[in-house]
């Protein structure tokens, strides 16, 4: 596949007009109800007027109101309720349009009432060329054309008139493709020539729609290219345009017929599988990517549609599949098997009040004085009592929870904190996945206005696996920096992590991980990874906590280190926020 020259482009358009199979962007299902119903309720009052005005006899006067009533009664029906009919249905209908206008026209009593008649054949192209795929329009074109033909060869209507309507029909259907082409063009990746974001949108929830009607299932495989930018960079940029054309066309391919491809984002390809699962899909995805694997490392994620799915669940869950397989070290593909199950109790969890934070200090060193505490969820279970996140997050994360689920725990601890001594401050933990999302720092923004907590009072610990992440995670920590809010990097030195992202990123905690802290035994007082994470974390002005302190020698090795604040069972577990203050173990810090 090539980028389009400018000479090229009218043949292009045409050639591609004619060879997409998919319907026009306009051809929503409510689009396509609403219009067929009132041009079948028109035409029939039309004709009505037409019978009132020029009353045939007999049988065929009986033969018109029968057709007259059939077109009422079908275009009552596909107005109210044509948005639930499968696509087949409305060819169906468009067969049964041009045939009733033809019988009209035909068992008219004169020229004079088929002439006016004969004026519906203009709703054929109309409907035709907006609603179905170009290929498709053109022969109900030419079946509207022929039964123009057909009334004029009976002598229903004047030759001249049968001319007039067929060079109009032709130009309707011209100027409705150019329109409709244009349309379908706001959704056309310009480079690959494959659908873009906002088309894949539309494909998946139109996609969505049949795969409920019809219970088949649905798959989504998302393809990213590994360290695309590193690619443009030292490549350069036609290089990287040639590589993203190259996986294009690769995938559009090898996908089967009726399957959605697209680009939908910079470095990232979509394919919308209908009819497969996600074993299935995963199957046949696993042959693409080993495939495309030899021109570029790449990450797969696959996943399927569960039942009660929204269109953002689908989606996060196909992201989220992603993401996971670039945390797996990128050039691996990850299958999200059906959680249905335990999504639906998770979310109906979330809808009955079930998550409740729990709180656990963190203190500063040497002194132990309790300068803040970090927030927790917890699942306040009916049947299994408190579960804890690690059996919760990952699916919440997997199914697109997580989101709902980090505002449910981020305004219980912000409203929670907003009625402790201060300074100090509420720790929560934000998911890449919630920081993925446009508006999350203005949300931070609006929940400090309802609760009256001093932004400095509030910690965000983001993971490093958001270095690896796109311009909307960044915008949203520089959001929070904005609002003077603390971001804290949690469970440092775990995973991918560049350093010179890390130097230049605004981060005022570095959270050392606990497995880190465990390394320091008694009687070994050295800890080289946790020398070098304070070190570096000092040299870059990096307050530090340590996590995970369970004794006092690990305490002092960290003191002796320079790190500024810890947390640990040494200081207290996580517990409901009424005992946070019954610690035995720390102090509460003086207010200011
Ligand atoms: P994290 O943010 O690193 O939280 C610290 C975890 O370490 C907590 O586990 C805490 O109970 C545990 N911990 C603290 N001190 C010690 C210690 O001295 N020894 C040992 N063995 N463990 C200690 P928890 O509460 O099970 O949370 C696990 C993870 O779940 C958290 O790790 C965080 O990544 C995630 N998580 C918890 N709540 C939320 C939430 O509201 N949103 C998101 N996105 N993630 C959350
Ligand atoms: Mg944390
Ligand atoms: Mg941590």
């Amino acid at each position: 596949m090539k980028a389009i020259e400018p000479r090229e482009r009218l043949v292009w358009h045409l050639r591609e007009a004619f060879a997409d199979r998919r319907p026009p962007v306009v051809a929503t299902a409510h689009a396509m109800g609403t219009t067929g119903g009132l041009f079948y309720l028109s035409g029939a009052l039309a004709a009505l007027f037409v019978t009132a005005q020029f009353p045939a006899r007999g049988v065929y006067l009986a033969a018109e109101l029968v057709v007259v009533s059939a077109a009422a009664v079908s275009g009552g029906a596909v107005f109210f309720f044509g948005h639930r009919f499968p696509r087949g249905a409305y060819q169906l209908m468009n067969l049964a349009g041009t045939l009733m206008v033809t019988l009209l026209v035909v068992l008219a009593p004169s020229t004079e009432p088929a002439s006016l008649l004969a004026v519906a054949y203009l709703y054929v192209p109309l409907y035709s060329f907006f609603f179905l795929p170009l290929r498709q329009g053109l022969a109900y074109e030419v079946l509207g054309d022929l039964g123009i033909a057909a009334t004029a060869a009976a002598g229903a209507v004047p030759w001249a008139e049968a001319g007039v309507l067929v060079l109009v029909n032709l130009v309707i259907a011209a100027v409705v493709t150019w329109l409709v082409r244009a349309a379908n063009m706001a959704e056309v990746d310009r480079l690959t020539g494959l659908l873009n974001r906002a088309g894949l949108q539309r494909a998946v929830r139109s996609t969505i729609e049949s795969a409920r009607r019809s219970g088949h299932p649905l798959a989504l495989a998302l393809f990213d290219i590994d360290h695309f930018d590193a690619y443009n960079r030292d490549h350069g940029q036609v290089a990287g345009d040639r590589l993203l054309q190259y996986f294009g066309a690769e995938l559009a391919s090898r996908a089967p017929k009726g399957a959605h491809v697209a680009r939908n984002n910079s470095d990232g390809f979509a394919v919308l599988l209908p009819g497969l699962d996600a074993a299935r899909a995963g199957a046949m995805a696993r042959s693409w990517w080993s495939h495309l694997s030899g021109a570029r490392a790449c990450s797969l994620g696959v996943c399927q549609l569960d039942p009660g799915d929204t269109f953002a669940m689908f989606a996060d869950r196909a992201r989220s599949a992603v993401y996971e397989a670039k945390e797996a070290g990128r050039a691996t593909m990850v299958v999200r098997e059906s959680h249905a199950a335990q999504a639906a109790e998770l979310a109906d969890g979330l809808a009955a009040g079930q998550f409740v934070v729990y709180y656990q200090p963190i203190v500063g060193l040497p002194g132990r004085e309790l300068i803040g505490a970090e927030a927790l969820a917890r699942w306040e279970h009916p049947d299994r009592g408190i579960v804890g996140p690690d059996q919760f997050i990952p699916l919440a994360e997997e199914c697109g929870l997580i989101v709902q689920l980090g505002q449910v725990v981020l305004a219980q601890a912000m409203a929670e904190a907003a009625t402790w001594p201060e300074p100090m401050t509420v720790s929560v933990n934000a998911s890449v996945r919630e920081l993925d999302r446009d508006d999350y720092a203005a949300k931070v923004s609006s929940l400090l206005e309802e609760t009256g907590l001093a932004p400095s009072r509030l910690v965000i610990e983001v993971t490093e696996s958001l270095l690896a992440e796109g311009q909307c995670v960044l915008a949203n920590i520089r959001g929070l920096h904005e609002l003077g809010v603390k971001v804290a990097l949690d469970d440092f030195g775990t995973q991918y992590s560049s350093l010179r992202q890390f130097s230049s990123l605004p981060v005022d905690y570095v959270k050392i991980d606990r497995s880190f802290v465990a390394e320091i035994h008694a009687g070994s007082s050295s800890a080289p990874v946790v020398a070098a994470i304070c070190t570096l974390a000092k040299e870059t002005g990096r307050a530090i906590v340590a996590e995970g302190i369970e004794d006092e020698h690990q305490a002092a090795v960290l003191t002796a280190h320079g790190c500024d604040n810890a947390q640990g069972f040494l200081y207290g577990r996580p517990v409901p926020a009424r005992e946070l203050f019954l610690r035995s173990g720390v102090l509460v810090a003086p207010g200011p």
